[in-house]
């Protein structure tokens, strides 16, 4: 991977990052306990309840994203970025501008699945 590309690979990372991190407030919010008395509205305690179990969802996911995405930039400091952890090939770009966090090449990750 050429510097150009590790730049462009830091530059979506960071992004995504930064995405995540501001979506991080509301979810908390939103994940707080449900409280009986609270005024929801038209929305019923029910659904107040069941959105918090989606939000709560969203922010576990997003926070392993977060985990993963500071590695990769831990990586593209180290220099390992873009190298595949299991076989050691490179992962091509293509797979990288999808999953810029990705620490395995396609090959590997379906052998994985299997
Ligand atoms: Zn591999």
């Amino acid at each position: 991977m050429t510097d150009t590309e590790l730049q462009r690979q830091r530059e979506l990372i960071e992004a995504t990052i930064a995405e995540l991190e501001a979506s991080m407030p509301y979810l908390e919010e939103e994940t707080k306990a449900v409280e009986p008395s609270v005024s929801l509205g038209r929305l019923t305690r029910m659904e107040a309840l069941n959105d918090k179990g989606v939000n709560e969802q969203v922010l576990a996911e997003n926070r392993k994203k977060l985990d993963r995405l500071h590695n990769a930039l831990r990586r593209i400091e180290d220099g390992s970025y873009g190298k595949c952890i299991r076989c050691g090939n490179e992962i091509p770009p293509g797979r990288l501008e999808v999953v810029p966090e990705a620490l395995i090449c396609v090959p590997c990750s379906e052998k994985k699945r299997r």
